[in-house]
């Protein structure tokens, strides 16, 4: 492959577009990689639609490999299986809907699951036609609330999708298995720094899900690790350890005090230790017992239910959080005051809500017997010795506290968490049998009776990983590509005209006859000075510059990661770039 600056569709831009926040962003639209179409839209250009298909070429290769079969289902679809799943609902507004020109509903797939389940139904009979496990690579649509950084988080974007169906538990964890193994090549091949972290399985369903995450500040994702053991987590994730449960019926009666002007828990916690409330003056944010009103809507649902969250008062609600643990629900602040007139802002305490049929949900800290300084549900008062069990029962627990760095390790109880942020490349799933029951799905079993299979389902973001790839590796002056997924082997810059320009094409020629990808920067209106800058803006792992010294049979290299440059014999280099990009030449194209 030769590719000529001189007519290739490119130009690369001085200037950091002002909308481009993030450094994968910047610097794909710099050199010309994208183009931005449409909100969350992009258009690949040559150079990027190259690297986009190199890490497509990785990921189908290595899914052939664990033989996964793949497919192409259509991107447009009929309601109906989304309805049978109901997913049509619990999407919500993340999914394009249509309507086809007689009044049919559609909609722009955002995952497979159901096709997948229909396909094998169809298909498949017998036990005798299992494991079976098709993929496909695909654009899926979503309409994000947020589309954001380019191809990082577009409405439109190419994802992988397998879809895994076992007779039984044991296939099911085999599957999952190998195809977490084989997202540890891809990932891995990808020259990407990543961890897999345990996660939530959102709007899929299921149960067990981890997620690959690769570590870049400008993550949108927040996960843990621990200082001791392996324990690698999504924050949404993660589980807080209860204490014991204690006797209810061992502290003294709750108590009201007068608190006035005390409606946030530094307040409070300062007047509590000035008046010695209930005989302390040890009081701190971790006695009391905080409660956040939130209103959270079902998909589909008319109107938003009230809950109440009771929380340790050290510790925030992390929205996030909530929004995990209740999917597919949304989550937002509440606001409506005016029509609940038993909920005393600022000194809300759970102590009435039942009665008032307000659903209650706590941390997993407020166990049985826990004592608490809480709100008192009148204006500036505040009850002590508000007892979890004996002067109110919660709902159920939640997981909706912020995790902090230095918590301890929820699985060794030894360590302390620490935290980073990450890009969701990739997430696998074992579903289990929600969708092969929503469809029925049954096979004949070794027995004679049916059998229902379960299915496991694997994601990758195919075009957020080139950004993903771009955002771990760049420095101040661009790109840096890593080998497997550069757009090309080498960059050929002709530092001047006629001879120097002669060679350098028939340089390329060469080099592309012998199966290396090859960009010749063959421009004669522009600078070497500009061509240089261009070249490390691109990131492609070689160049090759044809300059003054090509009279003495003299050509300069340039490795773009290390910034080391070496001259070298025109004479044998084709056989030394070779040997270099031996590797991905055996693996690529
Ligand atoms: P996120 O939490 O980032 O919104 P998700 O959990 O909704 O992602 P999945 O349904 O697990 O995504 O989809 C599988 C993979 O597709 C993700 O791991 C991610 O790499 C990619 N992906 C999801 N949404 C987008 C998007 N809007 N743009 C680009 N890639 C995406
Ligand atoms: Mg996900």
């Amino acid at each position: 492959m030769l590719l000529r600056m001189s007519t290739l569709l490119l130009r690369t831009l001085r200037e950091d577009p002002a909308d481009a926040e993030v450094p994968s962003h910047r610097l794909l639209l710099r050199a010309g990689y994208i183009r931005r179409a449409a909100a969350g839209g992009y258009t690949w250009l040559p150079l990027g639609k190259l690297v986009l298909d190199r890490i497509t070429e990785v990921v189908r290769a290595e899914m052939a490999a664990i033989g996964d079969q793949e497919v192409h289902f259509p991107a447009l679809l009929p309601a109906e299986p989304y309805r049978t799943s109901g997913r049509w609902t619990e999407y919500g507004d993340d999914i394009f809907t249509l309507e086809d020109r007689k009044g049919a509903e559609h909609l722009l797939a955002p995952t497979h699951e159901e096709m997948a389940a229909l396909l094998v139904k169809d298909l498949f009979s017998s036990y005798r036609d299992f494991p079976v496990t098709l993929f496909q690579i695909q654009t899926k649509f979503r309409d994000e609330a947020r589309p954001r950084a380019g191809v990082l988080r577009g409405r439109e974007f190419l994802m992988k999708d397998a879809y895994s169906f076992d007779l039984d538990e044991a296939g099911l964890q085999a599957a999952y298995d190998r195809h977490r193994d084989a997202y540890q090549r891809i990932f891995t091949r990808l020259g990407l720094d990543f961890t897999v972290v345990h996660a939530m399985s959102g709007a899929m369903g299921g149960s067990a899900s981890e997620e690959f995450l690769a570590a870049t500040p400008v993550g949108e994702d927040t996960y843990v690790g621990c200082t001791t053991c392996d324990y690698a987590a999504n924050t949404e994730a993660v589980v807080t350890r209860a204490p014991a449960a204690g006797d209810p019926h061992a502290h003294p009666a709750t108590e009201v005090h007068d608190t006035p002007e005390t409606p946030t828990i530094a307040s409070l916690v300062e007047l509590a230790n000035a008046r010695a409330l209930a005989g302390r003056t040890d009081w701190t944010a971790a006695d009391t017992l905080k409660n956040v009103v939130l209103a959270v809507r079902r998909p589909g649902a008319e109107r938003a239910e009230l809950l109440v969250i009771g929380l340790p008062g050290d510790r925030e609600v992390d929205l996030k959080r909530v929004e995990a643990a209740l999917a597919p629900a949304t989550v937002a602040v509440f606001d409506d005051w005016s029509a609940h007139p038993e909920l005393v802002r600022g000194y809300i305490g759970p102590q009435i809500l039942a009665k008032h049929g307000v659903r209650y949900l706590v941390d997993p800290r407020v166990v049985t017997g826990t004592t608490w300084l809480t709100g008192a549900n009148e204006p500036g008062r505040h009850a002590t010795d508000v007892v979890c069990g004996r002067d109110f029962t919660p709902d159920g627990t939640i997981e909706a506290a912020d995790v902090r760095p230095g918590d301890l390790c929820p699985a060794c109880g030894d360590g302390e968490l620490t935290m980073r942020r990450g890009i969701e490349v990739g997430h696998i799933f074992q579903l289990g049998r929600r969708y092969t029951d929503a469809f029925a799905v049954d096979v004949l079993g070794r027995e004679g009776k049916p059998v229902r299979p379960t299915m496991g389902c694997y994601g990758i973001g195919v075009s957020r990983a080139v950004a993903s790839v771009a955002e771990q590796h760049h420095d101040d002056r661009g790109l840096v590509w890593p080998a497997e997924v550069a757009p090309c082997d080498v960059h050929l810059v002709a530092a001047g005209k006629g001879p120097q320009l002669d060679a350098a094409l028939e340089l390329g020629g060469r080099l592309s006859a012998a199966g290396l990808r090859v960009l010749v920067d063959d421009r004669t209106h522009v600078s070497a000075g500009v061509k240089f800058t261009d070249a490390e803006l691109i990131g492609i792992p070689r160049a090759v510059v044809v300059g003054r010294r090509l009279t003495e049979g003299y050509v300069e290299l340039r490795d773009r990661a290390s910034g080391e440059r070496i001259e070298l014999p025109v004479d044998g280099l084709v056989e030394r770039l070779l040997d270099e990009a031996g590797g991905a030449r055996r693996d690529g194209v």
